[in-house]
């Protein structure tokens, strides 16, 4: 039996318009004598609207009841695509995680599939019927609704993809594919015709939201393709796929970005062993994400700085964290909201010498001041004011032939 996939996101499923829009691509496919599978998102906004009402109930709202109400998004637009199927006479019905099921192991909010039982779809499949199957939840082993981290239903395709041995897994979204950078940002940015999921992997890690970081993983790890597509129009997408499919004429292959970051200096650190770990361990107590790092060597070796990263949303939180930790003494700290990571990402710069160098000149020659620095075998990463993203990326755009 050949198996397709097809994800639709919040902005494909968006209002009953775009829904119907779904349902003539899913009928297209149905059309062409495969066996489909779909899995959806919630309409664009009600997860964050949901999100928010568990906010204004608690700020220490139950995790496990936060996965049951944030979850529910899917129920509503799953249950719509297959009304309008049935409405125009093709048999569907919704498929929630609990009744597939979908086992998730890890805590709430971000726990991850483990196994999908599949005899009930297959049997539904065999009928004759498409099913619509909720994305982003699942069950765990206390028989509790679970979510899989924001933009989850990708990695809810992913592995329904893998159970199901489908041939194909297209991932239905509002961009035309995988770019360079956010196409959203820049008109500079060029649709990439296929990808790696090491380079994918990073690019979503480090800010693209196309694709869910933990959904790249799994596609590496059980070698699924990926098509990225737009549901608006029909035109060819991005392939993720492994790297040996891909013959490689750039160096870089694109460039993310994260908002909405915050740096934290602190001055004056009493330089002995043990004090990076003390800083850090409230912090990871409390689930605030860490992330650029760098102490610079003390002169002295008496007293250091020591700066970095986290979310502007942690910032109230780990503020009150580091002044009432009594294992640390600093002079002074330095809080400086709105910069933004931006980094660039590629295979290319194993082999290729000076590609740190070209991206500092690129940037120096825009007047573009560099925060801090990180870098792995294929990314650099710099910490830049966030106001000056779209000139800095524009710039390194250019730098690295991706206009073409
Ligand atoms: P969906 O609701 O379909 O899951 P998302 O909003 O999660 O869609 O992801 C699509 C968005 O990702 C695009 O609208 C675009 O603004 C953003 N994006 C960021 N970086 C990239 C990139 N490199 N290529 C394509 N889209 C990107
Ligand atoms: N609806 C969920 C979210 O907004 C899952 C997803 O979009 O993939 O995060
Ligand atoms: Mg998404």
């Amino acid at each position: 039996m050949k198996i397709v996939v097809l994800k639709f996101g919040g902005t494909s499923v968006g209002s009953i318009g775009r829904i119907k829009k779904a349902v003539k691509i899913i009928t297209r496919h149905v059309k062409s004598k495969k066996k489909v599978i779909v899995v959806s998102s919630a309409m664009s906004g009600v997860t964050n609207d949901l999100i928010s009402k568990t906010k204004k109930i608690s700020n220490n709202f139950s995790p496990a009841e936060y996965d049951t109400i944030v979850s529910s998004g899917e129920q509503i637009s799953c249950a719509l695509i297959s009304g309008n199927l049935n409405h125009i006479g093709i048999k569907s019905r919704s498929w929630l995680s609990w009744q597939v099921p979908i086992f998730t192991q890890g805590s709430h909010k971000k726990s991850r599939i483990t196994n999908i039982f599949k005899s009930r779809i297959l049997n539904y499949i065999k009928s004759g019927g498409v099913p619509i199957i909720t994305g982003f939840q699942g069950v765990n082993s206390e028989n509790r609704l679970t979510t899989l981290e924001r933009g989850g239903s990708d990695s809810s395709a992913i592995m329904i993809a893998k159970y199901f041995k489908a041939e194909k897994c297209i991932i239905y979204t509002d961009v035309e594919g995988v770019y360079t950078t956010d196409p959203n940002l820049t008109k500079k940015a060029k649709k990439i015709k296929k990808i790696s999921y090491e380079e994918m992997l990073e690019m979503s890690s480090l800010g693209a939201k196309v694709m869910q970081p933990a959904s790249i993983q799994d596609a590496r790890l059980n070698k699924i393709n990926i098509d990225v597509k737009s549901s608006f129009v029909n035109r060819s997408g991005t392939l993720i796929t492994q790297r040996k499919n891909i013959s490689k004429d750039k160096i870089i292959t694109g460039i993310s970005f994260t908002k909405n970051d915050t740096k934290i200096s602190l001055l004056g650190v009493i330089d002995k062993p043990g004090v990076a770990a003390s800083i850090f361990e409230p912090l990871s107590k409390n689930f605030i994400n860490v992330d650029m790092v760098v102490q610079n060597i003390s002169s002295d070796g008496k007293e250091t700085d020591l700066t970095f990263t986290i979310k502007n949303d942690d910032l109230i939180k780990t503020e009150r964290l580091l002044k009432n930790n009594k294992k640390i003494k600093f002079k002074n700290i330095l809080i400086k909201k709105n910069v933004s990571k931006l980094s660039i990402i590629g295979v290319g710069m194993i082999t290729t010498p000076g590609v740190t160098y070209r991206m500092f000149k690129a940037l120096a020659k825009n007047k573009i001041n560099i925060q801090v620095i990180s870098t792995s075998e294929i990314k650099i990463s710099v910490l830049i004011n966030k106001k000056l993203i779209k000139k800095a990326i524009n710039s390194l755009h250019k730098e690295f032939n991706l206009d073409k």
